[in-house]
């Protein structure tokens, strides 16, 4: 990726019509750069809509990621639990691919009661199928695991890193607003480039180069991240957060999850180009 792009989570609100196609070209002229499709409810659109999809945003410029579904837990109990988020993962990264996009991300699991470093084992198994599935199908499309808001959910920072250390094509989803929601720690400048640190001694520079970054204000409690809020709603240090990805020339996506989606995504443009 040449530089940093931002974007929304879903087509965006003034969008003519729901449709990823509209989105894209929303996108557009709104003067952002990316948009990640939203298959969170379950992948819908074909291999035709998805031939669409990729052309009509290489048409705009606009780049592309796709969020998998909801219903995806790597760390189940039940067998069939697994091998059907393992499918949904698959499905979505097919499509993914189709559309041109060149990541996808979504919630691995929850630990459930187990211990995290048994979930880890579980996760990494069953996410190591399905890397070699895609490989087989000459799929590149990058797999990234999101940082979760919710001490019940798999995923820190440390957990992420890990799997992408050991698993090749597994990349980083770095959810900043679920950083801080899992303790409300993680919240200033110098947070900020601990991270961003520690992704490059962990897996390369390169790995700054192509970020996959989610952001939105956030409200959180005991048990973590409660709901997204807009930015100026939250107490999430946004501006510092920006100062820390320019700082350190982290390229790549930032895809906005605010529930005020394209206003957010361009304030955070905005200051960031100012910076
Ligand atoms: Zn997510």
């Amino acid at each position: 990726m040449e530089k940093l792009l931002f974007g929304t989570g879903g087509t965006p609100h003034s969008s003519k019509t729901r449709s990823s196609l509209d989105g894209i070209k929303r996108i557009a002229e709104l003067g952002l750069g990316c948009m990640e499709l939203e298959f969170v409810q379950g992948v819908k659109i074909g291999e035709g809509g998805a031939r669409l999809v990729a052309e009509i945003a290489a048409e705009e410029g606009v780049k592309l990621s796709a969020h998998g579904p909801y219903f995806i837990n790597l760390n189940a109990h039940e067998l069939e639990k697994i091998i059907a988020s393992q499918e949904r993962i698959l499905r979505t990264a097919r499509i993914a691919y189709l559309c041109g996009a060149e990541s996808i991300i979504f919630h691995a699991a929850y630990y459930l009661g187990d211990p995290p470093e048994k979930t880890y084992q579980v996760v990494k198994k069953y996410l190591a199928e399905i890397m070699s599935q895609l490989r087989r199908e000459k799929n590149r499309v990058w797999v990234r695991l999101e940082v979760m808001g919710k001490p019940s959910e798999f995923g820190t920072v440390d957990e992420v890193l890990n799997l992408c250390a050991e698993i090749e094509g597994v990349g980083i989803g770095m959810d900043f607003a679920h950083a801080h929601a899992r303790n409300g720690k993680l919240n200033s400048y110098s947070d900020f480039i601990t991270i961003l640190q520690k992704i490059k001694q962990r897996l390369g520079s390169q790995a700054l180069d192509n970020m996959h970054i989610h952001v939105s204000g956030i409200a959180y409690g005991k048990k973590g991240e409660i709901k997204h809020l807009n930015l100026k709603d939250s107490d999430l240090k946004y501006v510092e957060l920006l100062r820390a990805l320019k700082d350190l020339n982290a390229k790549g996506l930032v895809i906005c999850e605010s529930p005020s989606l394209e206003k957010d995504a361009l304030l955070l443009q905005k200051i960031y180009h100012s910076l």
